[in-house]
């Protein structure tokens, strides 16, 4: 039952072959099991079986919605009425959410059960979740390795069937990169296309939720819960949802795919290389073809989107001061000091390095030079995109320039860890949406993700062609040894 999709569990519970808190049980068994990984920063029981007693009953009245009952882990990252919510910082160690990010009561109305905060890096920053204040996360792939981040408890606790799906959020390839190094499919939707309300802002002009789960079909059942219009969320988009199932089996004969020849060069390994290369020939026996396009800016987008969102977060992160809720230090000698302390001792290395480097860009003499110059770029960046979208209809390409590394690897290298997210940062620059789906694996077992870029608002698109490619692939159905 624990390797099953979300799309299977809603059959089984359908057809009464278990009920929601029977589900609910065996996964908090296998968390609780698995606790090594440290997939989790809060678990809660009592509170995940009473919403999964509470499904079964809406279900003996035949009140069921499409996920009613079907169990899934919240990123760390969601304010969720009575649960701790840390976003992976010391500051927020003893925050309890007073009330629900609409993401998380869109699924509660769902019927869907809560079960438990998932670990990531600390405020989402970071692509190996090494950055949390709660520890590393483990790969379940090769316990050794990093599962990608921020979403990495996330990526983790689907990877190793803790959870058959989680939530995660894309800054710059927060949901894709670990999708890709734990062999799961990762959606970020176009940006306005899930409400950020009560999500923890990180950069707020990038983030976005989305699904992580085992295949296109479970992203588009969880996506028609996530999407649409919020009166909260000033940057959500007022367009009507479709129901992104029915696209899943569409046909994608003469399906154009642009190969941007940007992401093909130096810096790719070999086998992530040859592993896209095999994935496109499969979509060609399908029937679509290829066209070369290009990115000219790509390379340019690392750099631009570390001005930028750590220019949002120095602006974002100045809530957390101690006065209202959260960590405050114990000793100060006066207010000033008390704000000084708490931040000195609330935030981590990764946090304060984004801090320093966006006040920095943002302070009166760099401001033009920096902050303006990177959203000259930024708009670039989307137009290169445009441009590519005349000729193609989706975009392919790696979605990590490497599998999954060792922990502790680049964790003194910050600018090394930077380039974890070369292929996904400019999608999140560019207000599109992506997706990664497992493609393969490398000589040592580890698993590759193969990256689709659509257009604005062009979800449908992605859920149909992932979905096309999962149904004469199996790769998305692998589990690592020992968690099977
Ligand atoms: N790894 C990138 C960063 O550290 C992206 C993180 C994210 O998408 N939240 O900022």
């Amino acid at each position: 039952m624990h390797t099953k999709t979300v799309a299977e569990l809603v059959a089984a519970l359908k057809a009464k072959q278990v009920s929601s808190a029977e589900l609910t049980k065996l996964f908090l068994d296998r968390i609780n099991r698995y606790k090594d990984l440290n997939a989790f920063i809060t678990v809660d029981a009592d509170k995940s079986l009473a919403q999964a007693k509470a499904a079964d009953a809406r279900r003996a009245k035949g009140e069921a919605g499409a996920l009613t009952g079907v169990p899934l882990a919240q990123k760390d990252i969601f304010c969720a009425d009575g649960w701790l919510t840390t976003c992976g910082s010391k500051i927020l160690s003893n925050f309890v959410a007073p009330y629900d990010a609409t993401t998380v009561a869109k699924f509660n109305a769902a019927g869907m059960v809560c079960l438990g905060k998932t670990n990531m890096d600390e405020f989402a920053m970071g692509s190996s979740n090494e950055t949390s204040f709660y520890g590393k996360v483990r790969n379940p792939w090769n316990t050794d390795t990093v599962p990608g981040g921020s979403s990495g408890g996330s990526a983790a606790a689907v990877a190793a069937c803790l959870a058959p799906a989680a939530t995660g959020t894309d800054t710059g390839g927060s949901i894709r990169q670990p999708a890709a190094l734990t062999n799961l499919t990762g959606l970020k939707p176009s940006y306005g296309r899930v409400s950020r309300y009560g999500m923890i802002a990180f950069a707020s002009s990038l983030d976005q939720g989305g699904p992580m789960c085992r295949s296109a079909e479970d992203a588009a059942l969880l996506l028609n819960v996530m999407a649409g219009f919020d009166a909260r969320d000033s940057t959500s988009v007022d367009e009507p949802v479709p129901d992104y199932t029915q696209s899943l089996a569409h046909d994608i004969k003469g399906l154009r795919i642009g190969l941007p020849k940007e992401y093909f060069g130096k810096g790719l390994n070999s086998e992530v290389a040859r592993t896209v290369e095999a994935a496109i020939a499969e979509y060609k026996k399908l029937g679509a073809q290829v066209v070369e396009v290009s990115l000219p800016n790509s390379q340019l987008a690392i750099p631009c989107y570390y001005v930028l969102a750590p220019s949002e977060a120095s602006s974002n992160l100045s809530r957390f001061d101690g006065a209202r809720y959260g960590f405050r230090a114990k000793e100060y000698k006066d207010l000033i000091d008390m704000y000084c302390q708490t931040r000195a001792q609330g935030f981590g290395a990764e946090v304060k390095r984004r801090i320093m480097i966006g006040t920095y860009a943002l302070s009166a003499g760099y401001y033009d030079a920096y902050y303006l110059k990177a959203q000259k770029l930024r708009r670039l960046i989307a137009e290169d995109f445009k441009q590519a979208f005349e000729v193609c209809d989706v975009i392919m390409g790696p979605t990590s320039p490497t599998t999954a590394f060792k922990l502790g690897e680049k964790s003194d290298d910050p600018v090394a860890m930077y380039l974890s997210d070369i292929y996904t940062i400019s999608v999140n620059l560019a207000g599109l949406p992506g997706m990664s789906i497992p493609a393969g694996f490398d000589a040592q077992g580890l698993p590759i993700g193969l990256q689709l870029i659509g257009r604005y608002f062009g979800e449908e698109k992605l859920v149909n062609v992932a979905h096309r490619y999962q149904q004469v692939t199996d790769w998305h159905k692998r589990v690592p040894k020992g968690f099977d």
